[in-house]
């Protein structure tokens, strides 16, 4: 079995009617389709609200957009010094060398720059610019790799790259985001991560990963490949409505991430990305259910819950709101909603 990218692909697989095949061409015609087989498997059929199903099956409902949302939601081009590279804190950059992913999210953030329509892959002249501009920045620290889905690209290109990462010695720690450990976990092997580690620098790898059926077993054994080299692992997800907006299946989502050796990192707010209203949220509903895993699951399994503000000013933590301040006394919440003073009155 191979990748499902086209709406006729995705009938015969049984993952959209027949009949709704004219309006699945019409989103398809729009962004970018990409299942893969391991994620096909995953998709119970029977269930029409999956949650593996409603993250990379096109919906009609992807054609309607409202008014705030953004051709660029987070301000990626308003801070790209040179192309692929998005320089937004001062002590790390993205870089963006491929702007293909093995599956399409149809929440994804960056769904107008992604896909075969998108910005495409950083021609060597682009990407010598890139490079040459993290060498002239002593300050960048850290060098992301993101995309698009940077561990799509072979073995022997990865380590290319971070062999010209190797000779910057500024550089001391190299970010991969990716989902390749949980879409395509067999691409996990000795060589790959040899490549991943060709530049000598500390490597951290971010899952991107929503719902705790993303990682199978295979996933998991993927991912401990990764950690038992050396590297270490982060997760990444995006809060998104009828897929982990449930204190349940959140819980069970940062736990298979601490099972797996992976540290839950980000939590992201879903962002302006056009066409994506079905899935979004309100900040409320969000601190709601964040602050819900605080007393429920180990400290282990806590991520940081954060909104990119819109226009391209970075991330905010959507920190709980625990601490309050009134007549100079402090008060502090604990995670059953009792308050206390602090210092405690004696
Ligand atoms: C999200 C992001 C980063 C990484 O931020 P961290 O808080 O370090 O994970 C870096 N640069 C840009 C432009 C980003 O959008
Ligand atoms: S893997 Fe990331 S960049 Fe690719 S479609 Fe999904 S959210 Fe977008």
């Amino acid at each position: 079995m191979s990748t499902l990218r086209t709406p006729a692909e995705l009938a015969e697989a049984g993952l959209i009617a027949p009949e709704r095949l004219a309006e699945i061409e019409r989103v398809a015609g729009r962004y970018a389709v990409a299942i893969s087989p391991a994620m096909a498997d995953l998709i119970d059929r029977a269930d029409p609200s999956d949650p593996i199903a409603r993250q990379f099956v096109p919906d009609a409902a992807e054609l309607a957009t409202t008014p705030e949302e953004r051709q660029d939601p987070i301000g990626d081009l308003a801070h790209s010094p040179v192309e692929g590279i998005v320089h937004r804190y001062p002590d790390r950059v993205l870089l963006k060398a491929v702007h293909v992913c093995p599956v399409y999210c149809r929440f994804c953030f960056r769904r107008e720059m992604v896909g075969p329509q998108g910005l495409g892959t950083l021609t060597p002249e682009a990407l010598e610019k890139a490079f040459a501009y993290i060498a002239d920045h002593p300050e960048i620290w850290e060098v992301i790799l993101t995309g698009g889905d940077p561990l799509v690209l072979s073995a022997r290109r990865l380590s290319e790259l971070m062999r010209r990462l190797s000779v910057i010695d500024h550089v001391k720690v190299v970010r991969f985001h990716t989902r390749v450990p949980a879409v395509e976990p067999h691409r996990i092997d000795e060589s790959l991560i040899a490549a991943l580690k060709a530049s000598g620098k500390i490597v951290y790898v971010a899952l991107h990963a929503n719902h705790p059926r993303e990682l199978t077993p295979e996933a998991r054994a993927a991912c401990a490949r990764l950690v038992d080299s050396g590297i270490v692992m982060l997760s990444q997800s995006v809060l998104l409505r009828g897929i982990n907006d449930d204190p349940d299946t959140l819980a069970a989502l940062m736990r298979a991430f601490v099972e797996t050796r992976i540290r839950p990192y980000y939590l992201h707010h879903p962002d302006l990305a056009p066409g994506t209203g079905h899935f979004r949220l309100s900040l409320e509903e969000g601190r709601a259910l964040v602050a819900g895993l605080r007393g429920r699951i180990s400290g282990l399994c806590q991520p940081t819950y954060v909104l990119d503000i819109p226009g391209g000013y970075g991330k905010a933590v959507i920190a709980p709101d625990t601490v309050k301040q009134q007549d100079g006394c402090w008060t502090v919440s604990d995670f059953r909603g009792g308050e206390h003073a602090y210092p405690p009155e004696h």
